[in-house]
């Protein structure tokens, strides 16, 4: 199975599929679990959160992160985010974060952490100089279908993930569109996405 879709919220057998921690764990997908920064206002079971990530097909933590715009206040997001740093560590798995207004203290836990892990900040729809600030912090970052062109001109073909998230559109349509800003076919779009999931997220996965 080739994977080039690093994020969906559909069950999709070329995507790590984003599922609910909590509910059932679709056949044959590879998947990330977590709790969403909009959910931190419940009480989240932890427990239960472990159990669903150590399945051999959870390849990532996630979405997890941080959201100044919605969820629980920002200190217990923190811990909350921080309660899936150690779970990511320990289980040596990347973390898949969702980042809204708090890119400087997401760049800020990384510097202090310094995780061991990979973190890709997905969905990433900033400015050049905050995608900088990432490639220094060496944070990777994902792009849908809304991206800001001269951010994706600075990544490097190594660090070139792309995603569908929540978008009803395919992979290979997301693609077509991040063509007309790259200089990559949208084929070759798909091969640097699917190589780079393959190294940086299951190279060790093992079914
Ligand atoms: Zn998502």
């Amino acid at each position: 199975m080739t994977i080039t879709d690093l994020h969906s919220h559909r069950v999709s057998d070329n995507a790590i599929v984003n599922i609910d921690y909590r509910g059932d764990i679709p056949e044959k997908i590879l998947f990330s679990a977590g709790i969403h920064p909009w959910d931190t206002d419940c009480k989240p079971d932890l427990g239960l959160l472990r159990a669903t990530l150590s399945h051999p097909r959870a390849v990532a933590i996630g979405e997890c992160g941080l959201d100044k715009l919605k969820g629980a206040d920002i200190h217990r997001q923190i811990e909350i985010f921080e309660q899936h740093i150690s779970m990511s560590e320990e289980m040596g798995k990347p973390m898949i974060i969702h980042c809204v207004r708090a890119h400087q203290l997401l760049i800020d836990m990384h510097r202090n952490i310094r995780p061991r892990q990979p973190w890709i900040f997905h969905g990433f729809r900033l400015k050049p100089s905050i995608a900088e600030a990432m490639l220094k912090e060496d944070i990777l970052m994902s792009f849908g279908e809304i991206f800001n062109p001269e951010t994706l001109r600075l990544i490097p073909d190594e660090k070139f993930l792309i995603e569908t998230d929540a978008s009803p559109l395919t992979i290979e349509q997301v693609a077509d569109i991040i063509e007309k800003d790259t200089r990559f076919s949208s084929s070759d779009i798909l091969d640097l996405s699917a190589a780079n999931i393959k190294r940086i997220l299951i190279s060790t996965f093992a079914p």
